[in-house]
């Protein structure tokens, strides 16, 4: 991993690229244009591939960020006629639920602690009382601590209330696999800028072809409806407006480095070595992890701050950022925490220097002790 960038982006999204993805930037490309064309279907095929679907699924890009997908799906999938029940233990639960209120989505909601993943059996009792109840949403990796929810299991029990799951796969999609045999799916969704480390700027749904012809006439939004832009874009070519044609291209680059490494295995056992280095140091150092062992992802982990009356999140951030690393805020709501990336083009030596800069920042702003104190979490 050479070409060290100005800075490392410690944060799940957008995150460090390569130079390489950068670099396949430098192109101006027309929307019409067939190379361009071409393009959107080797990233098309690119991210079937990384799926791991057979041909009874399709994707369909959308231009935004990450949220924008979760809004066409829920939107286009649920829309009108459905009704869906959310299941939510952090801040992109609670996202899906405002997608709903804002696109008028009949909805109910299954609500565990931040810290806790919720279970099967509280799946299959819901759908069990509601017949109403057409779709469920999860969200793989809880990225508001970093929580691994529990998709497989719960998708087994949506599939025996013959019910259809959506899948918000954005912090995990490539790395963290889910094989639609075991995990059957109607829907999963990600974006260009987390584990398959393109830029952002396009979202997709891998979705079965069969729910989203279903789907049509379903979608209160325009922009949104991925019926549209399916069926434009199989007729045409195209996409249906401006498409983002440099993160196109630059994720094209960026899919060809994920074969290139080994998929996801490689990259599950290279981000995996990234928070094992991260986790294993902080320890050392005295700082403590809000999850036990068995519930951090090797995508984010939410860090205790040192309870010492020095410490103050934005100088902190800033101390670290002189050193060469972007680092994210908790996004807890009980107790203060920060949030450090394993994800992106970087590998564990460079965590370890980043173990090294965020010791560095805090003593810079006088912090010393960085245990949490006698906090109820993990210090391992
Ligand atoms: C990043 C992320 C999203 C999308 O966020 P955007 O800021 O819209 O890109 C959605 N869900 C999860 C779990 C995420 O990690």
């Amino acid at each position: 991993m050479t070409n060290r960038p100005e800075h490392y982006l410690l944060t799940p999204g957008p995150l460090t690229t390569s130079m390489r993805v950068k670099e396949a930037m430098l192109t101006d490309w027309g929307s019409w244009d067939e190379d361009f064309q071409a393009l959107t279907r080797q990233m098309r095929a690119g991210v079937c591939k990384a799926a791991g679907v057979d041909d009874s699924y399709t994707c369909v890009p959308l231009q935004g960020s990450g949220t924008f997908a979760v809004e066409a799906a829920i939107s286009t999938l649920v829309g009108r006629t459905g009704k869906l029940l959310v299941l939510i233990n952090g801040a992109y639960g609670e996202r899906i639920v405002k997608i709903c209120t804002c696109a008028g989505i009949a909805y109910d909601t299954l609500t565990t602690p931040e810290t806790q993943a919720a279970s099967a059996e509280q799946v299959d009792e819901i759908l069990h009382n509601d017949p109403n109840i057409t779709h469920v949403a999860i969200v793989q990796c809880e990225t508001s601590i970093g929580i691994m929810n529990k998709t497989e299991e719960i998708a087994q029990t949506v599939k025996a209330h013959n019910r259809r799951l959506i899948i918000d796969a954005m912090s995990a999609f490539g790395v963290i696999q889910l094989d639609p045999v075991k995990v059957p799916y109607d829907a999963i969704i990600a974006s260009a800028n987390k584990c398959l480390e393109g830029v952002p700027g396009a979202g997709f749904v891998v979705v079965k072809t069969d729910a989203l012809k279903a789907s049509k006439g379903n979608c209160p939004s325009l922009s949104l409806d991925l019926v549209d832009q399916w069926e434009y874009m199989e007729k045409t070519g195209q996409w249906r407006f401006t498409p983002p044609t440099h993160v196109i291209s630059a994720f094209i680059q960026a899919l060809d480095e994920y074969e290139a490494e080994g998929g996801a295995k490689a990259r599950l056992a290279r981000y995996t070595l990234n928070k094992d280095t991260l986790v294993a140091e902080m320890r050392a150092a005295g700082f403590q992890t809000l999850l036990p062992d068995e519930d951090l992802s090797p995508i984010i982990v939410t860090f205790l701050a040192p309870d010492e009356d020095a410490y103050e999140f934005k100088a902190f951030y800033q101390a670290v950022k002189e050193r060469g690393f972007l680092i994210y805020p908790g996004k807890m709501t009980e107790v203060e925490s920060f949030r450090i990336g394993c994800i992106g083009h970087f590998d564990h030596t460079i965590m370890r220097e980043a173990v090294t800069a965020i010791q560095g920042g805090l003593r810079a702003i006088g912090v010393t002790n960085f245990s949490a104190g006698q906090l109820n979490s993990h210090a391992g």
